[in-house]
């Protein structure tokens, strides 16, 4: 396989458009890696999604996304690609600590998201975590501070951060919160201020939600920079 020059692709997001006049259909239009486009072939993924083809480019672009699609539109490669580009083009190494996180309301969309990361990031030399609970602390904090990309829920994403004195997020470039309804109503609301207040105002936020409530505004007012609105709508 032939060595991919970064810089190549650093120019080609550039010349990239936000928004482009014709969506793309199929990934290999998008100035991806070589690692995404063959983890994309490998988990059989060809054609993007409405909500994917929306959001990638803008994403890729740095700009933050708020995203509104519901449940089966594909919501998950709509910020798992921009995640894995975006560390990427950065030549982000194990050395760099934690550069993406993920959270999620529940266990099981947790655990669904980072089998989707495993599958479609697998030829990336990322280390990525799981932090759900079910271990102890312990357990998750020896290996919290190995980790590049986390897909964690807020209240348990919280204790690490109060409780891991050496828990370094200074470097963390991208926050993604999906299915932030979700995350709100079940009390997660006070979790996630505190967690977005630990770390660095320079990132890129992308936040996907089924619905737009006050909750949600407050949110995205406080954690999201000039968003991309990104939707997908009902249609027959
Ligand atoms: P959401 O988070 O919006 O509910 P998911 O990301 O879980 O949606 O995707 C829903 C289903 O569609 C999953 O089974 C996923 O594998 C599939 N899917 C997502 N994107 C694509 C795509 N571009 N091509 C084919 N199938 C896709
Ligand atoms: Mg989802």
């Amino acid at each position: 396989r032939e060595v991919e020059n970064v810089d190549d692709l650093i120019q080609k997001v550039n010349d990239l458009e936000a928004k482009p006049a014709t969506p793309p259909q199929d990934f290999t239009e998008l100035p991806l890696s070589q690692a995404t486009q063959s983890g994309l072939e490998a988990s059989h993924f060809k054609k993007l999604t409405t909500i994917q083809s929306s959001a990638i480019p803008a994403a890729l672009k740095g700009r933050d996304i708020l995203g509104a699609a519901k449940t089966g539109s594909g919501k998950t490669l709509s910020f798992l690609v921009p995640v894995l580009e975006n560390l990427y083009r950065r030549r982000w190494t194990e050395f760099d600590g934690l550069g993406a996180l993920i959270l999620s309301p529940t266990r099981e969309l947790a655990i669904q998201i980072f089998e989707v990361l495993r599958k479609v990031g697998r030829n990336h030399a990322f280390s990525a975590g799981l932090v759900i609970g079910g271990k102890s602390l312990q357990e998750e904090r020896e290996r919290l501070g190995r980790m590049n990309i986390l897909v964690a829920t807020p209240g348990r994403m919280l204790q690490h951060m109060d409780q891991t004195a050496d828990f370094d997020i200074g470097n963390l470039q991208m926050l993604v919160l999906d299915e932030a309804d979700r995350i709100m109503d079940m009390g997660f609301q006070a979790a996630v201020d505190a967690i977005v207040e630990h770390l660095p105002k320079e990132r890129q936020t992308l936040l996907f939600s089924a619905t737009q409530t006050k909750k949600i505004n407050d949110l995205v007012r406080l954690s999201l920079h000039e968003p991309e609105f990104v939707s997908v709508h009902e249609s027959a």
